[in-house]
């Protein structure tokens, strides 16, 4: 069985970690790829769960021994996708699922292209993220407007992904997410389309 790719993006505060929550044992075998940040720690969240955190200094030191597969800079900090555990998630046929923001995708797009499904995730409208992130109570205002500032960027390249949910009703949201996982296992690179045409011809 092959593995795939299944590229999440889309503004912070639009639930992309409680829909992964909610579909994760729907999808079959996945591995959710920890990124590496230089951010600061939120309350509540766990080193070497929710990310690898790393200091600049250690993070500029794995660019240079290239043990990423793409990093960005987001909102003034570094995140990145430490490659070998994509790679050997891929070789067991797991789904990789990444939370990355657009330059992130752009740049699994260019390598992977041929696996990667990917899908952006929003809330209804501006209105509802701004209320999201206000009521999250994680962020002071500064880092809310940045996101925001953000968010309304990223939604201009809505179109660069193959798929849109929108996480309004987080139920339907969360159904429509199982459909596009099980989809991304089915989606078969170029050069193992050939290797089936040939196999199927050859079994006269
Ligand atoms: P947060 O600080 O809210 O956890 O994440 C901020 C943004 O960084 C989100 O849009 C998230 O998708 C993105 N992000 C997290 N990890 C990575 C990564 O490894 N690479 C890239 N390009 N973006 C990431």
């Amino acid at each position: 069985m092959n593995g795939a790719i299944l590229v999440l993006s889309g503004p912070s505060g639009a639930g992309k970690s409680s829909l992964i929550k909610k579909v994760e044992d729907k999808i079959g075998a996945f591995y959710f790829s920890i990124s590496t940040t230089t951010r600061p720690i939120r309350e509540g969240e766990i080193d070497g769960v929710h990310y690898h955190f790393v200091n600049q200094e250690e993070f500029k030191q794995d660019i240079k021994d290239e043990h990423f597969l793409e990093y960005a800079l987001v909102h003034g900090n570094y995140y990145g996708t430490s490659i070998k555990p994509v790679k050997q998630a891929l070789k067991k046929g797991e789904i990789v699922i990444f939370d990355i923001d657009v330059q992130g995708h752009d740049a699994v797009q260019n390598r992977l292209g041929d696996i990667t499904t990917s899908v952006f995730i929003t809330t209804p409208s501006l209105k509802e993220l701004k209320h999201r992130l206000s009521s999250r109570g994680t962020d002071t205002q500064d880092v809310i407007d940045a996101r925001i500032e953000m968010a309304t960027r990223e939604v201009q390249r809505i179109s660069e992904y193959d798929y849109l949910v929108i996480n309004d009703d987080l139920d339907i949201a969360a159904t429509q997410l199982v459909s596009i996982a099980q989809a991304s296992r089915l989606k078969l690179p170029s050069m193992e389309i050939s290797e089936f045409i040939y196999a199927w011809e050859a079994d006269a």
